[in-house]
Order: C-alpha cells, then structure tokens, then sequence
C-alpha cells in the first residue's frame, strides 16, 4: 500500500516539477482563468478546439498559473491526458475523475467506468484532505468554462 502511495507521490511531483504543456496560445484560441481562493492557486487555460460540437477535438492545450503542488500537477496530467481527444471523450474523463475525488452531483454514464484514467489515477490519494480536492478539480472546471466557450463560438 505505501508503496503504491509512493508511486502515486513521485508521479505528483514529476508533474510539478516538469509540468507538461505550460505555456500559451495566441486568439483564436480561448483563454479562461481559474481562481481557488482557498489555496489562492491559479489555472490560465489556453484551448483550440477543430471541429463542432459533438465532433470537436481538442487540437491543443497550453497551461500557465501557479500555486500549489496539487493544483499545478493535476493541469499537467489533465492537458496530458485529454490533448487531441474528442470534446465527449474529455467529458467522460471528466466525469470520471471527478467521480473518484468525491465531488458531489457527479452522474457517471455508460462506459464511464471503462475509462483508464491514467496518471491521473495518482490524485486519489487528495480525497483523505477534503481541503486539497478543489486544488484538483480547479484545472477541470476551469476546463469545462473553456470548452463550453470554445464550442459556442464554432
Ligand atoms: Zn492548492
């Protein structure tokens, strides 16, 4: 077991240290920003989308802010594992990882369960400190602002 939470912190830090996709994106791009004033983490989301609606794909995704530890990994392994995704896809994902930090009102759908989530799977252990599961849900919901704004201007 606390070789298994081991992993789980080395994979955390990995992403800290060497955040995956930082940087930005110049318009058209969308920009959102997302603020925990809890932890005063900050998530700058830079998003292209190709495509419409259903058939969208995430075709790139650049990640700035700071803050916590939690926070600033959980925006790298999120834009590692979502990049060139269909927009539905990223919803499952979405739904599923929120799923399993225990956020309330969560409603998963067929197949959900199926889902690899990957690194991701690494930030479970934040479920035991109710205070850190908004540190890594930030980056998903500021993502779910930019996808909706995304595909209301295709
Ligand atoms: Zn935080």
């Amino acid at each position: 077991m606390s070789g298994l939470e081991d992993l789980y912190r080395e994979i955390i830090l990995d992403h800290y240290r060497t955040p995956r996709n930082r940087g930005e994106l110049e318009p058209p791009a969308i920009k959102v920003d997302g603020h925990n004033p809890l932890c005063g983490d900050e998530i700058t989301i830079y998003l292209s989308v190709d495509g419409e609606g259903e058939d969208a794909v995430v075709a790139d995704i650049k990640i700035g802010g700071q803050g916590c530890s939690i926070s600033q990994s959980s925006a790298s392994m999120m834009t590692s594992a979502i990049m060139g995704k269909p927009v539905t896809e990223v919803a499952a994902v979405m739904r599923r990882f929120k799923s399993m930090m225990g956020v309330e009102g969560i409603e998963l759908e067929d197949g959900d369960d199926a889902l690899d989530l990957g690194e991701l799977e690494a930030l479970q252990g934040v479920v035991k400190f109710p205070v850190r599961i908004k540190c890594a849900v930030l980056s998903w919901n500021t993502l779910a602002n930019a996808i909706d704004e995304a595909l209301a201007d295709s």
